[in-house]
């Protein structure tokens, strides 16, 4: 058994401990207190705050060995005519980028992963990680339903593969509204069962939405460019999610990731839709590609579970969910900081499903503990300068 302590104890689940004490064996917490519930004369002290492990909602950890190949600022059509143009790379490098992240997270104190892969290069870091990760078999087809039949048997060859053991989960979802045509839709809802989470990128950019609403838009060049067309695409006159309600599952934990020009109208949509949404937010990478970030507030009034995710190396400078959690303070700093470490921790494990594990430092979960050097000041904490370190797993 080891004994921890700093300043605070945060729970998350519960209030505050100052001087609090939290017990581990073998990683799982025994015991979580006040000091003098506490009689060992072995407790490892630490400045700051501890609190559990982060969920990291949305990564693509494939994309490692990409960390500054694309221009930040220039939006997401180029940034994926980036993505497909730099697939070219040595295995080798590809693998060591995917190990040395893994191992980055893990210290940064990530202690789940819903991680997209349209391959199956990260499916041996998965199975030895220390880090529990949720594999999104993400499928495409450009809306060419001449694709969506190839589609499905070469993602049912990487599903097969990517990684299942110990507190590893695997389910196929659709890449996003303006990649996905129906028939690839109804296959993804046929295969994942009930207790499945399925992620989509959502609203990312402002052409997403346009495709939808008017039919117009710079997905037609790109699709062109591509080789293809969207001569039998007909807009819908809503936003790109309401395609997405209209074919997803919504008895299924849905994950709705980026919503950077998603409204009040699509959120009240998405809820109205079913219980089980969660919205996932990668704010340095909106940043990086888009230069914007979402509105926060359309969703603290919407009473939404939010979460955090890194999105990948190409499209961020580190993979650490403290990082983003510093962002959203800098450019929204409204957004309360005990409301952003719920999004970080129990709503991201809620999401994947990890939460009777994961999230929160409770008896009997096996969450790991991360400290942070601040002075905790509840939400006036200042959290600028600080950095995340893993103290146990
Ligand atoms: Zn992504």
């Amino acid at each position: 058994m080891k004994f921890f302590t700093a300043d605070y104890i945060l729970p998350i689940s519960s209030e505050p401990i100052k001087n609090g004490v939290v017990a581990i064996d073998e990683g799982v917490i025994k015991k979580i207190g006040n000091k003098e519930e506490f009689s060992s004369s072995d407790i490892q002290r630490y400045d700051g705050v501890l609190l559990p492990g982060f969920i990291n909602a949305h990564c693509h950890l494939e994309l490692s060995h990409m960390q500054g190949l694309a221009k930040t600022g220039t939006g997401l059509i180029p940034f994926i005519s980036d993505v497909v143009k730099f697939r070219e790379f040595e295995q080798d490098v590809i693998l060591s980028a995917i190990n040395s992240q893994d191992l980055a997270m893990h210290q940064a104190g990530i202690q789940a992963v819903g991680d997209i892969s349209n391959k199956t290069d990260t499916a041996e870091t998965k199975d030895k990680s220390k880090i529990a990760y949720y594999t999104f078999i993400e499928m495409f087809d450009f809306i060419q339903e001449n694709l969506t039949g190839p589609t499905i048997s070469n993602y049912k060859e990487v599903f097969r593969a990517q990684a299942s053991s110990g507190k590893n989960k695997k389910s196929y979802v659709a890449h996003a509204p303006y990649s996905v045509s129906v028939p690839l839709f109804d296959f993804i809802n046929k295969e994942n069962p009930d207790n499945a989470t399925i992620s989509i990128h959502n609203q990312e950019t402002l052409d997403e939405n346009l495709l939808f609403e008017k039919g117009e838009g710079g997905f037609y060049e790109f699709y062109n460019e591509l080789g293809f067309n969207l001569d039998g695409f007909r807009a819908i006159g809503k936003g790109s999610i309401f395609y997405a309600l209209s074919e997803m599952t919504a008895k299924q934990r849905n994950l709705f990731v980026h919503n950077t020009l998603t409204t009040e109208q699509d959120v009240q949509a998405a809820h109205n839709w079913s219980d089980n949404v969660y919205w996932a937010t990668c704010p340095n990478a909106n940043l990086y590609i888009e230069n914007m970030l979402p509105n926060y507030k359309v969703f603290l009034d919407a009473g939404a579970k939010l979460c955090i995710g890194t999105d990948s190396l190409m499209s961020n400078w580190q993979l650490s969910v403290w990082e983003e959690i510093k962002t959203i303070k800098k450019f929204q700093s409204y957004v309360a900081l005990t409301e952003i470490l719920k999004w970080a921790t129990i709503n991201g494990a809620e999401s994947l499903g990890y939460e009777k594990d994961f999230g929160s430092l409770e008896v009997g979960k096996s969450p790991g503990l991360v400290n942070i050097p601040l002075k905790w000041e509840g939400d006036n904490t200042q959290i600028s300068g600080t950095t995340a370190s893993r103290v146990s797993d």
